[in-house]
């Protein structure tokens, strides 16, 4: 397969993880519409119309970040409600937090006070979960998804996209210097990981 090949819409299964340039984003390919590749967010949602010419497969490491991003939006349904979390005692950042956002306050300047309040929220999960009573949560490997391995030339670029096993990426590199007569490359491998509660 080329790197043409592989930016074909239709050539999509339908659930392939892609990139599309146009939103920024990364979906699962749900088929055509028209002209128009159907793509839905990954952990469910409105789906969205792309141009199927645009789209290539999602990198390991853009699935993963939109799979977490998925993830904290389902954990934290609450993040964007309105009340301002009080600071922790003893904390010197929660204290800085808080003075920012009070300061904020006192000039008026509502947009200063909701970013110092998001820095505040953000950084209370982090460090203070279970003081606050929020789930904590641990790291383990995604048993549903194999590793992933994937190399691209440093040459031109051409990439082998997400293979299952490194004969595959070997397979795609032997093809690739044989076409181009490019013999560097830069491999990755990566696996997948799922925050669980504990
Ligand atoms: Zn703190
Ligand atoms: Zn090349």
């Amino acid at each position: 397969m080329t790197e043409s090949d592989e930016s074909i819409a239709s050539q999509f299964e339908t659930g392939t993880v892609v990139y599309d340039p146009a939103s920024d984003k990364v979906g699962e390919y749900r088929g055509q519409a028209g002209p128009y590749a159907l793509l839905r967010p990954l952990g469910g949602g409105r789906e969205w119309e792309a141009r199927p010419e645009s789209l290539r497969t999602a990198t390991p490491g853009e699935r993963l970040g939109a799979a977490v991003r998925a993830a904290n939006s389902r954990s934290f349904p609450g993040a964007s409600e309105a009340h301002s979390p009080a600071p922790v005692r003893d904390c010197a950042a929660c204290a800085d937090l808080a003075a920012l956002r009070d300061d904020a306050r006192a000039r008026h300047d509502g947009s200063a006070e909701t970013d110092a309040d998001v820095l505040l929220r953000r950084h209370q999960r982090r460090y203070h979960a279970p003081l606050l009573g929020l789930r904590e949560y641990a790291l383990v490997p995604d048993v549903s998804a194999g590793a992933e391995y994937e190399t691209s030339c440093t040459e031109c670029r051409a990439g082998s996209g997400a293979r299952q096993r490194p004969a595959d990426v070997e397979e795609w590199q032997q093809g690739h210097t044989r076409e181009t007569g490019h013999a560097r490359y830069r491999r990755t491998v990566a696996d997948y990981a799922v925050l669980a509660a504990r």
